[in-house]
């Protein structure tokens, strides 16, 4: 049997759903899984927003943002996932630049001197139903009166079709800042960066839902661990995922879909079949 993780994170559970076998690689055999670009560019400019709504809220403004951006950016730039990129200067000028409309791009959907925040990357540890889980929330608000949970993103707007499972997850934040703080967050949002915020009213239905989804997949990943069996899913995202290298299946159907022109060239793992 594989020993089962001891807790289940929203991210954790959503590789589980997309692919079990993706799922085995990165939490249980830990095999190395850099970063991409993208998800760095994320992960600078949540650590910026995070320094910036730590400060008081009259000093929130960009000129401030562009000052902690360029402190923590040298430090940034010996990260091992970064310098993985392997960026020339070219490209890491392009980089900083996409961080910087990211950090930016908070300005387009809210004026953070106004908030009124309570934490920034808050962790929370706790039982939601029958799962061990553990999240850590962007930012926790108080606006009239009740706690808000946000939750920045710095990649494009779903469709209207893939929005329900954003949602869902940062539901959970909000149930488990209710069992943290014993207060039920009012409304949960996601901050798409420089595009627009997806805010949601907080019901004990939709966090029960979410639980009950979340409680779903913790079984499978027992069932799974217990049988030591991680099925793969094969799907056109094997072209973005990292292990692809030790998974015969995915690269099958890369062979598949590049035979058929259904491979974007511009996916990681196209290389391998072209
Ligand atoms: S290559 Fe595809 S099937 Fe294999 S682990 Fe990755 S996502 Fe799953």
């Amino acid at each position: 049997m594989v020993e089962l993780p001891p807790y289940l994170s929203p991210s954790s559970a959503a590789v589980f759903v997309g692919c079990p076998r993706r799922w085995r690689f990165k939490y249980v055999d830990r095999i190395h899984d850099p970063s991409g670009r993208a998800a760095l560019v994320g992960t600078f400019a949540h650590l910026v927003l995070e320094h910036l709504c730590g400060l008081d809220a009259p000093e929130r403004n960009l000129d401030v943002a562009k000052r902690l951006a360029a402190e923590a950016w040298p430090e940034f730039a010996t990260d091992e996932d970064y310098l993985e990129l392997g960026l020339a200067d070219d490209e890491a000028r392009a980089f900083r630049w996409q961080a910087w409309l990211a950090i930016a791009g908070l300005w387009d959907i809210e004026d953070p001197s106004t908030i009124e925040v309570v934490s920034t990357e808050q962790r929370v540890k706790t039982e939601l139903g029958e799962v061990p889980f553990l999240g850590i929330i962007d930012r926790v608000d108080r606006v009239d009166d009740k706690l808000v949970v946000s939750d920045y993103k710095s990649g494009t707007l779903p469709g209207h079709r893939w929005r329900g499972e954003k949602i869902q997850q940062v539901m959970l934040y909000g149930a488990a800042l209710e069992a943290a703080m014993g207060e039920l967050p009012d409304r949960v949002r996601l901050l798409y960066l420089g595009q627009q915020i997806l805010d949601v009213h907080v019901t004990e239905r939709r966090v029960e839902e979410a639980i009950d989804e979340l409680g779903t997949v913790w079984n499978r990943v027992q069932t799974a661990c217990s049988a030591e069996q991680f099925e793969p899913n094969p799907t056109v995202l094997c072209g973005w995922c990292p292990f692809v290298a030790s998974c015969p299946e995915g690269q099958a159907e890369l062979a598949i879909r590049a035979e058929a022109g259904s491979l974007p060239a511009h996916a990681p793992a196209a290389a391998l079949v072209s």
